[in-house]
């Protein structure tokens, strides 16, 4: 049996190549390659046990059919300027062109009609002038909201279409590497609870997300695929009460801010803003427990939560980025007994850990229930630290109160966007026949992004065909 297309990760990478390609033609043979379960059999049992579970094989919030997605806040950012590199590939106008397309199928499977963050009254200007003053850049990027419970809804009903369009789908089956045959990619290698076997097609697409994002490391390492170390960003995520965000919740709904702060001027920047949302727990497959957020559409807290994320790249003599997040999430798992560890703003500037009983006397109180508290600082390498503490000084001339001694800094958070695949602007590696989408690919971080390069791919997959 020999495919016309393979697609390993059924992440929105891998799920919009193959409504792509199937959408316009629809007699080509589609088989996907999934390690984790089809969307409507994905259970974090977290929803009952109030706490993570650490689920083996997979953990149910990033694998499976939507990826990373299903669980997600499901955020839609619809400019060009948010979720990652492609547009420095692709040209920023085509990228934006893809976004709006991209947009129109997530409009056709349910997504919500009403787009957050497009307000142009007076309070912009007013938050934008406290940017400048305070040297950051604001980047106002519109978001369509899906929400955590209605993303799996329309994620399921994208499953079900590609299904009764004739897409295979091979669910809690692994890929565990590429088949080479004189620099030409003609297959896979696939593992399930029957074993080992190899598949072969002519085009093969590998859309692993950042979960898979060391696995594609280790096969690029292995056979010759064209990379380099990417950037890989180490920060905390923080929350603090809905009424210190109000305005910035209310005028952009999702605020990039962008920094460079002294010393160092490294690039920091506040990520993945959730108003009334909750701070989350994820575990990746080496036992890694780092924290995220999200937002469900009608559940609300009292709290908004956001990441700080500080950049950094590596050079010589040490090129492994990942390996170095991971060391400092290891180091803050182990202080915080496995669990995520939550500090306040004012212990941290005082020198002084968090007590549980000192998280009661504070306004805001944790949504991360089974977070502990501690001393982040004493895991958090000294120069992200710093970046940290002055970039949230910064942020208190936008947001004032925001630097407020109660705030709280949940770590280890940590983005693996390392290891950026080489491709042309027709996605192809330099191995023939095999290209390498999304997140895992290290050109892009988000939903969005992630869905367009997938659209990108089909159309690319379509004209090799004619
Ligand atoms: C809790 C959380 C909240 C988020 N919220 C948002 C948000 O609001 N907005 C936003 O834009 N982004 C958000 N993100 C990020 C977003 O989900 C990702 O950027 C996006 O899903 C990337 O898509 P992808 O297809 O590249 O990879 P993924 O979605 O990660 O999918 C990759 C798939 O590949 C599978 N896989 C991995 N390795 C293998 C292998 N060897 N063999 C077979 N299958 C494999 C995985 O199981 C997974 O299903 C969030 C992420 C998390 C974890």
């Amino acid at each position: 049996m020999k495919y016309d297309v393979i697609i390993i990760g059924a992440g929105p990478a891998g799920i919009f190549t193959a409504l792509e390609v199937i959408r316009h033609k629809p007699d080509q043979k589609i088989l996907m390659v999934e390690k984790g379960k089809p969307v409507d059999k994905r259970h974090c049992p977290k929803a009952e046990t109030g706490k993570c579970m650490n689920c083996k094989p997979n953990c149910m919030i990033t694998t499976g059919f939507s990826g990373a997605g299903a669980f997600s806040d499901g955020k839609l950012s619809l400019s060009y300027e948010v979720g990652g590199d492609l547009p420095t590939l692709i040209g920023e106008d085509f990228a934006q062109e893809l976004i709006n397309y991209t947009d129109k199928i997530y409009l056709e499977f349910g997504a919500d009609e009403h787009v957050e963050g497009n307000y142009e009254g007076e309070e912009i200007k007013e938050i934008r002038k406290r940017a400048i003053r305070a040297g950051l850049q604001l980047v106002n990027c519109p978001i369509r909201h899906l929400g955590t419970e209605k993303a799996q809804q329309l994620y399921l009903n994208i499953q079900n279409y590609l299904q009764e369009k004739g897409v295979e789908m091979l669910f809690n089956t692994e890929c565990d590497n590429i088949i080479l045959e004189n620099d030409v990619c003609r297959g896979v290698r696939i593992e399930d609870k029957s074993g080992v076997r190899e598949i072969f097609g002519d085009e093969i697409v590998i859309a692993t997300g950042r979960r898979g994002a060391d696995w594609l490391e280790k096969v690029c390492q292995e056979n010759g695929i064209a990379h380099k170390p990417g950037t890989v960003d180490i920060g905390v995520r923080v929350e603090c009460r809905n009424e210190i965000m109000e305005m910035v919740n209310k005028v952009l709904y999702e605020g990039k801010l962008i920094g460079y702060p002294k010393p160092w001027k490294n690039k920091v920047r506040t990520f993945c803003q959730n108003p009334g949302g909750f701070v989350a727990q994820e575990n990746y497959d080496n036992n890694l427990a780092v924290v995220n957020g999200h937002s469900f559409k009608d559940l609300k807290s009292e709290n908004t939560n956001l990441s700080i994320l500080v950049s950094h790249n590596f050079t010589e003599p040490f090129n492994q980025p990942i390996a170095y997040a991971q060391k400092v999430g290891e180091l803050t798992n182990m202080l915080g007994a496995g669990h995520i560890m939550v500090q306040r703003y004012g212990d941290i500037l005082d020198g002084k850990r968090t007590w549980a009983k000192e998280l009661a006397q504070s306004n805001v109180r944790p949504t991360l229930k089974d977070a502990v508290a501690g001393d982040i600082t004493a895991a958090m390498p000294y120069r992200a630290m710093t970046n940290i503490i002055e970039f949230i000084r910064m942020l208190d001339q936008v947001v004032p109160g925001f630097a407020s001694g109660e705030t709280l800094l949940y770590s280890p958070e940590l983005k693996f966007y390392s290891n950026k695949v080489k491709m042309d602007t027709n996605l192809n590696t330099n191995i023939g026949g095999l290209h390498c989408l999304g997140d895992s690919s290290g050109w892009t971080r988000g939903l969005m992004m992630a869905s367009a390069m997938g659209v990108l791919m089909g159309r690319k997959l379509l004209e090799k065909e004619n």
